[in-house]
């Protein structure tokens, strides 16, 4: 087992340094265009293809990077560079960890490659777990999947919104209820293949932030799925069921969902995200502040310039710590006892806002336009306290986990 350490190897410095390399001169160059054009960037996933930062190898290298560092180190270089971009080019994997967390090896080796594509034709996957009335509240979800033992076929109805690339991937990762009567428990997570009838993007949303990033409601209408689909299988499914059907009866113990579980690995990897919008915020603001003149003298040489900077650095740094010792227990196997990934994920996606709020402050004029990165750095940090779950729910999650309460 990965001891804990904060000193990184030499493989994985090289890695974080060739990534910093693409996301300096590929993906930063890029960011304002993408940014006002509000459209995936194609052009830029091509080219992280072609250098093998848009592949699975790339991905399956860094996941099962034994300390647990490779997926936080490798997110946070990349939305170093832009948010928007960055999500373009990693969005995929969320889709990809659906499969991971409940698929049969079978179907990993099936549908994570084809969700890639290769180089000289790229694809994007989607997650499909939100809906119009089931947000936070993912029991709410109405999705339906029926079974249609006759064709061995699963039959998807609903509608499904906010999805990362909805529509415009291949291969969609559709979680669904297939048994109402359990809530939360009675859902399960199906590959949508590309080309599958019944499945067409709904409104594309227009957003405040991470504008570069594909966002859109997915409907279902009879979209028919093989048997095979069901990720994790029919008797695994049934059998999960039954386990639940008793519990509750029995007065019901809590078990993890299908959704509940991709969001659980993808928590922490949304603090490194927020980080590394963070970080680079806080160089432009530490920059700025060094050459800006007034009065005399750098803004810098004032302390209410010097203290937020102080800060602004101490509360980034914190945040990473939280997010490898996540990323860290997840790799090693640790139960997260104090909720652990949320904590990470908490705390990080406030910081950068915080941090990005007090850039565009200590640039003053030029902060609040579009002249310079910050303005577009702050609308894109407000994505990071609401998707995978919002900071309220991670406070409800950390606040349960610490108290075995109900706490509403
Ligand atoms: C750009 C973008 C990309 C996304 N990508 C995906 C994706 O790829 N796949 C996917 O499935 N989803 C995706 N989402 C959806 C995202 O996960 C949800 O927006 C998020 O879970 C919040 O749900 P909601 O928007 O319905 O807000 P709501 O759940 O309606 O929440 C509204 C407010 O009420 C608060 N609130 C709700 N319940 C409680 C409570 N019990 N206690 C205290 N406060 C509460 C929330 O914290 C929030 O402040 C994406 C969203 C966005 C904006």
């Amino acid at each position: 087992m990965a001891e804990f350490t904060l000193e990184l190897n030499d493989d994985q410095k090289q890695v974080r340094d060739w990534l910093n390399g693409f996301a300096k001169d590929v993906i930063r160059p890029a960011a304002a265009e993408w940014d006002e054009r509000e459209e995936t960037p194609w052009p830029v996933i091509q080219e992280a293809a072609k250098v093998g930062i848009y592949s699975l190898d790339f991905y399956a290298q860094q996941f099962f990077d034994p300390t647990g560092l490779g997926i936080p180190m490798a997110l946070e270089e990349l939305f170093w560079g832009d948010a928007g971009i960055a999500l373009s080019i990693v969005g995929t994997g969320l889709a990809a960890v659906g499969v991971l967390a409940n698929g049969t090896e079978e179907q990993i080796g099936t549908w994570i490659p084809q969700m890639y594509g290769d180089v000289d034709d790229v694809k994007v996957a989607a997650f499909c777990s939100s809906e119009p009335d089931a947000g936070s509240d993912v029991g709410a979800m109405r999705t339906r999947a029926v079974y249609d033992e006759a064709k061995d076929e699963w039959v998807l109805n609903g509608t499904k919104t906010w999805a990362t690339n909805g529509g415009i991937a291949g291969v969609h990762v559709v979680v669904a209820v297939v048994d109402p009567e359990l809530g939360s428990k009675g859902h399960a997570s199906f590959i949508v293949p590309p080309q599958t009838p019944g499945l067409s993007q709904g409104q594309k949303f227009k957003k405040h932030g991470i504008r570069a990033s594909h966002t859109a409601e997915v409907v279902l209408e009879d979209a028919r799925v093989p048997g095979h689909c069901l990720l994790g299988g029919k008797e695994k499914l049934d059998e999960r069921l039954a386990r639940a059907h008793e519990r509750a009866k029995a007065g019901g113990e809590r078990v993890k969902n299908a959704a509940m579980a991709t969001f659980e690995a993808s928590r922490p990897a949304v603090g490194a995200m927020a980080v590394g919008t963070a970080r680079a915020a806080y160089e432009v603001a530490l920059d700025y502040a060094t050459t800006r003149s007034q009065f005399g003298r750098p803004i810098i040489d004032n302390q209410g310039i010097a203290f937020q900077l102080a800060d602004m650095r101490t509360q980034i740094d914190a945040a990473r710590l939280l997010v490898w010792r996540a990323s860290w227990m997840a790799a090693t196997g640790k139960p997260f006892t104090s909720a652990e990934g949320s904590m990470s994920k908490l705390y990080a996606s406030e910081t950068a806002k915080k941090v990005t709020a007090q850039a565009i402050q200590i640039l003053g004029g030029n902060g609040f336009t579009r002249e310079y990165p910050v303005e577009r750095m702050h609308r894109d940090a407000a994505i990071y306290t609401i998707f995978e779950g919002t900071s309220e729910i991670q406070r409800l999650v950390i606040a349960r986990t610490l108290s075995g309460m109900p706490i509403r």
